[in-house]
C-alpha cells in the first residue's frame, strides 16, 4: 500500500501556513513536530526523507530504540509526553528538547543529570496544566512561578517556553480559551518564549492563538495502534 505520509505532511505544512497568514503572522515562526509515537524506525525515516526535521516522541523506552537507529543528530528529537523520574537521564542522553517538566523536583533531577552527562545545554518547556484537571499531568498554574524561578538559574536547562495538552473536543473551537490562556501565562512569565500547543484536530486554532510548536501525529502517519 502506497504510503501517504509525504503529500500528508505538505498538506500539513501548507495548512500551518495559511493559519499563520489568517492570523496575520509570519509562516516561519510556527514550527511542526511530526509526532512519530507508536510508529516504526522505517516510518520515521521517510517522515524525515520527506522533509519532517523535528520528531515527538511521547515515551523514553519507545523513542529509544528507534533514535537509536535512526541517529542522534538524523532529527530534532522533542519529548512530549510525561516524564517519569526514573527516566530522565535516558531523556538528557536522546532529547534535544522536552515539553513536559512539570514540577521542581523533575527540574532539579534533569539539571542534576545534565551536569554529570557533561550535556551543554537542554532546551525545556512547562507542561502547564491549565485545565486543573486531577488526573492529568501538568503543573498548576499556582506552581508555576517557582518552577520557572529555578529554571531560570539552571546552568543546563534552558527555560524556553510553555506547553499544553488541553481536554479532547470534537469541537476545536472548544479548546481556543486553553490556548488563550496559556499564550497569557507565557506573555507574563517568558514573553518571547515558545508556546507549545495544538494537535492534529485543533494546530489551526492554536496557531490562531499564537502557537509557536505545534505538535501533529495522525494528520501525517495516519491512525495508531491497528
Ligand atoms: C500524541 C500526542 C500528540 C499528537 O496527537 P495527534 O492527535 O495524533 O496529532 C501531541 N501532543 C502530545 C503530548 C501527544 O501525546
Amino acid at each position: 500500500m502506497k504510503s501517504h505520509l509525504a503529500e500528508n505532511l505538505n498538506a500539513i505544512n501548507r495548512r500551518i501556513e495559511q493559519a499563520a497568514l489568517r492570523a496575520g503572522r509570519t509562516p516561519g515562526e510556527v514550527k511542526l513536530v511530526a509526532v512519530s509515537k507508536t510508529h516504526p524506525a522505517a516510518t520515521l525515516r521517510e517522515a524525515i526523507a520527506a522533509g519532517a526535521t523535528i520528531l515527538g516522541e511521547n515515551k523514553v523506552q519507545e523513542a529509544e530504540g528507534k533514535i537509536i537507529e535512526i541517529g542522534r543528530t538524523a532529527a530534532e528529537w522533542h519529548l512530549i509526553g510525561h516524564l517519569q523520574s526514573n527516566k530522565a537521564r535516558k531523556a538528557v542522553q536522546l532529547f534535544d528538547v522536552i515539553h513536559s517538566v512539570d514540577s521542581l523536583e523533575l527540574a532539579q533531577r534533569l539539571e542534576r543529570i545534565c551536569i554529570e552527562e557533561g550535556r551543554g545545554e537542554l532546551s525545556v518547556l512547562i507542561h502547564v496544566d491549565v485545565a486543573g484537571e486531577e488526573t492529568k499531568s501538568g503543573i498548576r498554574e499556582s506552581g508555576l512561578g517557582e518552577l520557572a524561578e529555578f529554571l531560570r538559574g539552571c546552568k543546563c536547562l534552558k527555560f524556553n517556553g510553555l506547553m499544553i495538552l488541553p481536554p479532547f473536543f470534537d469541537d476545536p473551537e472548544m479548546t481556543r480559551r486553553f490556548f488563550r490562556r496559556l499564550r497569557d501565562i507565557r506573555d507574563r512569565i517568558i514573553p518571547s518564549g515558545e508556546l507549545s500547543m495544538g494537535m492534529s484536530h485543533d494546530f489551526e486554532v492554536a496557531i490562531e492563538e499564537g502557537a509557536t510548536i505545534v505538535r501533529v501525529g495522525t494528520a501525517i502517519f495516519g491512525e495508531r495502534g491497528s
